[in-house]
């Protein structure tokens, strides 16, 4: 008998005190079940036990022997605790060394027969174990002597802990349902749920290893699909009202712009008002290169809603981006009478003036204002909309296809007048990372998309430098030649540290760095993911408006901002970037008639690294690095990182063609024979929408 079910706290788990426990949390780990769903994002592979004999140097070897000798001393030159053991087998004996685990002694002793895993080196002229991992030999292994898993954790929790914990937690597996209808399994020739579960973290050997690693990935890609179809069958099932083209309106507006609008910006717009004037709800995809002016495209359909009487909403990432676009669209906006707002969590703004929430949601209810932007707060609260005709989601990578849902559910419910028939209001996504047109395709089957490639006519190229660590006192010379003429920087400090979550101190110590010893003369502010949202919002204002001259930031700035003045972005530690996050960096600067620079530094001197920046200054746009990161780097590259990326798969890589084209043949045919036929599965997506409710 278990003495513990799926939803038994972690913290009742053997072994589990407070402070695990708060660290499992952080992992988003808090019952049983969570730990068994907590899959490993690699495997290392150990499954070779080798005779300490034949041992040779390498990176990643096993052995089985006893102890013959251990004792702690202290390293001479590095007062560091040394623990040295002899360690025997038939055929030999070896050294093993671990630094700073004088407990080691209380736990191996002379006698006890031990595997040990890991780096094996030589010691001037011997072979030695270096900080090897142990576990007692006996049971079965989980540490060592096998395909190892290795998990993303955060702070000191160790891989042995988490690894003891789920090996504790496995029984329960028997306790899980598999939803996946069995035909479907049996068709595509996937193992059942409980053998993946259990060879996912402890893989008999690569082939169970493979066949598990399908068959979960298969669950979230055919999930993912599924949904993407019910949505797909619920647009198609629900009317939009189409949105009138006001062509007069729309021309005098774009006259009135201070720049001529690109071919493609108006191809992508036309595209898109003709999509509004459909009673079809429109659901498409606009992608663009950096700084192509996707925003003003979104924002002549939102015009449009406006002047036909109905809401536009515009979502941003983060408050910072959401605040520079109601900057930005009032600008543009500036003598119609078109009444906007902003909302986010920290401030709420109505007609260009301060105002309580209570207010902004009155005018948003009663649809007094037209254009409202805002970030996820929009989500969140409690917001009702009079008349909500189109949504526009920016950087939509940012947010899942869930999120997507979520806003056009609740214009749905948020409806005041009551009419004959439940109505969608449109959806336009836009993105500033391309998306491969073949993933998009595969994955967003059931989006309409429109590319802008061009960028405005007077933007000049961008010019790109790998800088040399000997001629970084020449790139601050040119930094301050710039200042000098007027320009700004942003400076982009990448996290080194994995427990500097926010950038803190990686952007600190750069910010004390130039302002102590580089440009003690210049105005340098910083910015990182610990500060408040209005502190952030005031330091990009006060950017904005030329109260620096640089910037020291995180990749808090990674999407969107829009700095025209700014005229060099200086990268630091670029090798921790994928190539289309560092294409983001820099679109961040040549957004305006300046002749822009980006200069490009890296601690690696690795041949591979260096290649690869060299893409970045090749390339002739963000599709090209984006495919290159794709083949080279995953998907997460592309998106930055995972988590940021797709959230909603722990698994599945957005390059398992073949399982992405399993799960919708297979979603397809459940659609079509009808969910109410799968009640297991209708369940499993109905808790699945619970759980969305909840985030
Ligand atoms: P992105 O496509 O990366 O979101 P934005 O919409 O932020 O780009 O536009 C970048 C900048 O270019 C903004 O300052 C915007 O006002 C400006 N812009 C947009 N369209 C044009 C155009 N046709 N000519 C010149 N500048 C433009
Ligand atoms: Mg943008």
């Amino acid at each position: 008998m278990l003495n513990f079910d799926l939803n038994t706290p972690v913290s009742s788990i053997t072994r589990v005190g407070k402070t695990t426990a708060g660290k499992l949390k952080k992992l988003g780990i808090e019952t049983v079940k969570d730990l068994i769903f907590y899959y490993p994002f690699r495997w290392q592979d150990f499954s070779v036990v080798s005779e300490i004999a034949k041992l040779e140097a390498t990176d990643a070897a096993t052995i089985k022997g006893k102890i013959q000798l251990i004792n702690n001393r202290r390293s001479f030159a590095k007062r560091k605790n040394l623990t040295e053991a002899l360690i025997a087998d038939q055929s030999g004996s070896i050294k093993v060394i671990w630094f700073n685990q004088p407990y080691l002694i209380k736990v191996l002793q002379p006698g006890d027969e031990v595997y040990l895993s890991g780096k094996v080196d030589f010691d001037r002229y011997n072979l030695q174990f270096v900080n090897p991992v142990y576990e007692k030999a006996g049971g079965e292994t989980i540490h060592t002597a096998r395909l190892v898993p290795i998990y993303s954790l955060t702070g000191n929790l160790t891989q042995k802990q988490i690894r003891f914990l789920i090996s504790v937690v496995l029984p329960a597996i028997d306790l899980i349902d598999d939803w996946l209808p069995p035909a479907i399994s049996k068709k595509l020739n996937l193992p059942d749920q409980k053998f993946a579960l259990r060879q996912i973290h402890f893989p008999q050997n690569q082939k169970t290893l493979a066949e598990a690693s399908r068959r979960l990935k298969f669950e979230e890609l055919f999930l993912f699909q599924l949904r993407i179809f019910l949505s797909k069958q619920e647009i198609s099932a629900t009317p939009a009202e189409p949105v009138k083209f006001h062509e007069e309106e729309t021309k005098k507006f774009v006259d009135s712009l201070p720049f001529k609008l690109t071919n493609d910006q108006r191809r992508a717009a036309w595209q898109i008002i003709s999509d509004l004037g459909q009673s079809r709800p429109m659901n498409r995809l606009l992608e663009g290169e950096v700084g192509s002016g996707k925003t003003l495209v979104a924002l002549l359909a939102m015009f449009n809603a406006a002047l036909d009487g109905k809401q536009a909403v515009l979502m941003a990432p983060t408050e910072i981006l959401a605040g520079q676009h109601y900057n930005n669209i009032c600008r543009f906006l500036g003598k119609t009478k078109i009444k906007t707002a902003l909302l986010t969590r920290s401030q709420q703004i109505l007609n260009q003036k301060k105002a309580g929430k209570i207010e902004v949601f009155k005018k948003i209810k009663s649809g007094g204002v037209k254009i409202i932007i805002g970030t996820h707060a929009l989500i969140q609260q409690d917001v009702k909309f009079a008349d909500l005709g189109l949504v526009v989601i920016d950087e939509q990578h940012r947010f899942g296809v869930r999120q997507r849902q979520l806003l056009k559910q609740k214009s749905d419910s948020g409806s005041d007048r009551s009419r004959p028939v439940a109505t969608l209001p449109h959806l336009l996504s836009m993105t500033a990372t391309p998306i491969p047109r073949s993933l998009a395709l595969s994955l967003y089957g059931d989006l309409d998309i429109s590319v802008i490639y061009e960028l405005p006519e007077e933007r000049k190229k961008i010019i790109t430098k790998i800088v040399e660590p000997r001629n970084r006192p020449a790139a601050y010379d040119f930094v301050r030649g710039e200042i000098k003429d007027g320009r700004q920087t942003f400076v982009i400090c990448p996290l080194i540290d994995l427990s500097d979550k926010l950038g803190v101190k990686a952007v600190t110590a750069e910010y004390e760095k130039l302002k102590d010893q580089v440009f003690p003369d210049l105005k340098i502010a910083m910015l990182h993911g610990k500060l408040k949202a209005a502190a952030k919002e005031e330091i990009m204002a006060d950017f904005l408006a030329k109260k620096y001259d640089i910037l020291v930031a995180t990749s808090v700035v990674e999407v969107g901002v829009d700095v025209a003045n700014a005229s060099v972005m200086l990268i630091e530690g670029a090798e921790r970037f994928g190539l289309s996050q560092l294409h983001q960096f820099r679109g961040r600067v040549g957004r305006s008639i300046f002749q822009s620079y980006c200069l490009v530094f890296t601690d690696s001197q690795s041949e591979k690294i260096s290649r690869r920046l060299g893409v970045l200054v090749s390339a002739k746009d963000g599709f090209e690095l984006a495919e290159y990161d794709l083949k080279f780097r995953g998907p997460g590259e592309i998106y930055g990182t995972s988590q940021s990326g797709f959230p909603e798969f722990k698994i599945a890589r957005l390059t398992d063609y073949q399982i992405i084209a399993e799960a919708k043949e297979a979603a397809q045919a459940v659609i079509s024979e009808g969910l109410d036929k799968y009640p297991v599965l209708k369940q499993k997506m109905d808790q699945a929408g619970e759980n969305i409710h909840l985030e």
